[in-house]
């Protein structure tokens, strides 16, 4: 078994980006400067939203971070997003989900300039990746890609289990893994809460993406021997031994289903690393394109 180690790939993805954005400062460029939206005080997108900063900050992008009460009004935060849109100074715009009951999230993704939508949500960058265009591909799933493609793990005809079929994850996931390409190529079968047959699907599997943000679902009794195991789920699970006052859990059983794997994501450490790295991916190529 081989760990798919999302902190180092994440690290070489930054690394490289650093060079990249001191060549733009050097010869004069414009640098990189994502603007993240936080509406509200919920612990974990804070958090979240606190580590895509920093992570700007350390390969040298601008950014800056807009904080409004979780009762802010629709209006004032679309007007908020048209004027991020507007300004020629930013590249990419990142409204933190989930937003407020009160908030409907699609109106807010919908308002977003298209061309600076790093995170892949706006219908125009959803359509134009199932053309297999260019385009803005969701943050998680395309760090996903870029896992597979930093360690060689082979997709081509491999049978491509994903658990989940949300926006923002498996929808976008099983279609990258079945376009033609690399990695990719896969024959994708995308499971959900309605899935009848979920255990023996996932026993046919070459590779098992679990996105349904159900701690420790998948278990070993389910995973072929040999599988590629790629592990989204993140919840926080109560703990009072630790400082935060909680630990993070997968939706995979790591420690049964690892032994039978090929490779394997951990939490944390897997898909969580990647996901900011996409982002940053995403924000310099937005832009690299006004450049
Ligand atoms: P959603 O709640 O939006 O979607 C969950 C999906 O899982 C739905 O399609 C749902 O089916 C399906 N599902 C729920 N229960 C079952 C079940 N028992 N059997 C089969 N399918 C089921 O979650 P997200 O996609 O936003 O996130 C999933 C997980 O990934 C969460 O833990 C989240 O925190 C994590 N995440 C991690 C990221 C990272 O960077 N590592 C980034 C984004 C998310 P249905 O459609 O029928 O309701």
């Amino acid at each position: 078994m081989e760990i798919l180690d999302g902190k180092k790939a994440a690290q070489a993805i930054k690394d490289k980006l650093k060079i990249d954005v001191a060549q733009l400062a050097a010869e004069g460029k414009k640098i990189p400067h994502l603007a993240a939206i936080l509406v509200g005080n919920n612990g974990a997108s804070e958090t979240y939203v606190a580590a895509k900063v920093k992570s700007c900050e350390e390969v040298g992008f601008k950014s800056t971070l807009i904080r409004f009460e979780a009762d802010i009004s629709p209006v004032k935060l679309l007007e908020k997003v048209q004027e991020l849109n507007n300004d020629p100074d930013v590249d990419g715009i990142l409204v933190q989900l989930p937003l407020p009951k009160h908030i409907k999230e699609s109106d807010v993704i919908n308002a977003l300039d298209p061309d600076k939508d790093v995170d892949g949500f706006h219908p125009v960058n959803v359509g134009k990746m199932v053309q297999g265009l260019p385009a803005f591909v969701p943050a998680t799933p395309h760090g996903i890609m870029l896992l597979l493609e930093h360690y060689k793990v082979e997709t081509k005809g491999k049978h491509a289990v994903v658990v989940g079929r949300s926006n923002i994850v498996g929808r976008p996931m099983s279609i990258l893994l079945s376009q033609n390409s690399n990695p990719g190529n896969c024959t994708v079968t995308v499971c959900h809460s309605r899935t009848h047959n979920l255990k023996e699907l996932c026993l046919q599997a070459d590779m098992i993406v679990a996105a349904l943000g159900k701690p420790e679902f998948v278990t070993a009794d389910m995973v072929k021997e040999g599988a590629v195991v790629i592990d989204v789920g993140i919840t926080r699970i109560e703990d009072t031994n630790k400082k935060s006052g909680f630990r993070l859990k997968g939706d995979v059983q790591y420690e049964t289903v690892a032994p039978k794997c090929s490779w394997i994501t951990p939490v944390p450490g897997g898909v969580g690393p990647m996901t900011i790295a996409a982002l940053l991916r995403n924000t310099f190529t937005s832009c690299a394109q006004k450049n």
